[in-house]
């Protein structure tokens, strides 16, 4: 079945013993996937990562904020040029893991947004329990910014609509899958399925039926399934429509298939 992972982080330690076979396994199932970094170190390991069907994003999370000086800065904007990146990310704001203040991931996730709109490169956000904020500082770069990913998204049908008024495309990961999560499925419906996208976040947050082990790429299609089924579509066409916007949002030309 056709798909793409448009969120991973295989570069990461959880995946030293096993990277090739990890990778292999992905794409068996899928066109390609994104491999994207947390900090300068990672980032550069995503772009060293990256072939005909393995795409970077590079950049600094929010909890690496309180290390993201003018060099990180400019460390981020030499391995943006390169070819095969495809994004600036993930940047954002993260209010429930306060590894750095806020005070310093706002500027962290700005100026990233102003690189992104620099180079012409979308952004790809993480947002959790900073909605407001995020929503507000998305807003100001919206207009200079190339496009946008809302990355695991993890907030209510409400922020969905504004992420979308925003031009943002909304990736939802594993969790959808979790039974509890009836508000994110919720909000997921109300997600135009033009501006849908998929992703794993592996190693972190494998789906229901392989939860609380690491996860990997080849689980997005349990999270495709569900999406499906929430939406009334066969799986295969939904894929498509995915891979189509995975396309769009990261400038990808379409391979013929
Ligand atoms: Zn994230
Ligand atoms: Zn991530």
């Amino acid at each position: 079945m056709g798909c793409v992972d448009t969120h991973c982080h295989l570069q990461m330690a959880p995946f030293d013993g096993d990277r090739v076979q990890t990778l292999d396994r992905a794409l068996r199932s899928l066109e390609w996937i994104v491999v994207v970094g947390d900090n300068l170190e990672t980032s550069r390991a995503a772009w060293a990562m990256s072939g005909d069907r393995v795409h970077a994003v590079v950049g600094c999370h929010p909890y690496h904020a309180g290390s993201f000086d003018d060099a990180a800065l400019a460390g981020v904007r030499e391995l943006a040029r390169r070819p095969r990146v495809v994004a600036i990310g993930e940047t954002g704001l993260d209010y429930f893991n306060e590894f750095s203040p806020r005070a310093l991931q706002r500027p962290c996730f700005e100026r990233q947004l102003a690189l992104a709109a620099e180079l012409g490169l979308p952004a790809v956000v993480h947002s959790r329990a900073a909605h407001a904020d995020t929503a507000a500082i998305l807003r100001e770069h919206a207009p200079r910014l190339k496009g946008c990913v809302m990355h695991c998204f993890g907030g209510d049908a409400s922020f969905a609509g504004q992420c979308l008024e925003l031009g943002c495309y909304i990736s939802f990961a594993g969790n959808l899958t979790f039974p509890k999560a009836s508000a994110l499925r919720e909000a997921a419906l109300a997600v135009p399925v033009d501006r849908l996208l998929v992703e794993t976040d592996a190693p972190y947050l494998a789906p229901q039926c392989h939860r609380g082990k690491r996860c990997e790429p080849a689980y997005v299609t349990h999270t495709l399934d569900c999406l499906a089924s929430l939406k009334g579509l066969p799986a295969e066409d939904l894929g498509e429509q995915i891979i189509l916007n995975a396309c769009a949002v990261f400038n990808l030309p379409r391979a013929a298939r």
